[in-house]
């Protein structure tokens, strides 16, 4: 199944996207005699019981719009982000650093999260804005000191993510927390798609385009770290909770260690893309 969640009149709506359309699940659910509630978010049917998600898979309404004609916004508003770097043997080459013996954990706000088609916006004239192709992992349920066995049991969904970092604030503060968390750092999407569909996450082609050309290609067989290793490590320290986002880092070939560099710059317009889950598409807009 594929969630996503639209703008319409100021707020956000959860849909299932179909074919081309949106199947709006608060009225299908209001049609079908549920509590609509349930169905206002993607985050709200994760906190929900396991049958919601379930009757997601199969509610239907009398008048599905097309997602054309639709705003979409970040298919999950996340609690919280935790984010991982150098998790790419490809990517820990180019950066000329050893390959880590644990997992490197960083946080991103969650109010940078944006749209899959929205503005990233460079907040300052020097702030060195790179892109970073990453698999957002969706956890599903309340996850706690969970073995690797099974955590993807707590796994809901994927999405593609771009880990948009101001290298300069990333590397002069000391702390890594505002050049990740800029407003619109983390765009989105463009569908929350559900695990089942994805039967191998850690064999996925993973790109990045900028302007159109091929800037990241890579496979999520490149990772240190699984996603089930990631989602039990990080289960140790802090307690997961529905909606929670892992972006579980990015591989080769990001704008800060190619020679010459590449930063983005006003005007440009950044892809990311992910086998199974669908392609993100982001314009790069000046904000000061
Ligand atoms: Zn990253």
């Amino acid at each position: 199944m594929r969630l996503v969640q639209y703008r319409h009149e100021d707020k956000e709506r959860l849909g299932r996207l179909e074919a081309g359309r949106i199947i709006d699940l608060q009225l299908a659910a209001v049609e079908a005699g549920r509590n609509p509630t349930l169905f206002a978010s993607t985050r709200a049917l994760l906190e929900a019981d396991d049958e919601f998600l379930d009757l997601a898979r199969t509610l239907q309404h009398a008048s599905p719009i097309s997602a054309e004609d639709v705003t979409f916004a970040t298919p999950i508003r996340s609690g919280k982000i935790l984010a991982i770097g150098l998790n790419y043997r490809d990517h820990a080459a180019e950066a000329g650093q050893a390959l880590p013996e644990t997992p490197l954990c960083f946080a991103k706000f969650p109010s940078c999260l944006a749209g899959p088609f929205d503005d990233i916006e460079l907040p300052a004239e020097d702030a060195q804005v790179d892109y970073e192709a990453e698999l957002g992992v969706v956890i599903g349920k309340r996850t706690r000191r969970v073995s690797e066995q099974a955590a993807m049991a707590c796994v809901t969904g994927y999405v593609a993510f771009n880990d948009v970092s101001a290298r300069r604030w990333q590397f002069a503060d000391g702390q890594w927390v505002r050049g990740k968390s800029c407003d619109t750092f983390g765009p989105c999407g463009p569908c929350l798609v559900t695990a089942d569909e994805i039967a191998h996450p850690g064999n996925l082609g993973i790109r990045a385009f900028l302007n159109g050309e091929l800037v990241q290609s890579s496979n999520t067989d490149q990772m240190i770290f699984s996603v089930a290793a990631l989602v039990s490590y990080l289960s140790q320290a802090i307690t997961l909770e529905p909606g929670d986002l892992i972006a579980t880092g990015t591989p080769a070939g990001i704008g800060f260690t190619r020679k010459p560099q590449r930063l983005l710059e006003e005007g440009d317009v950044i892809e990311v893309e992910i086998d199974g889950i669908g392609r993100i598409r982001n314009r790069v807009v000046q904000n000061w």
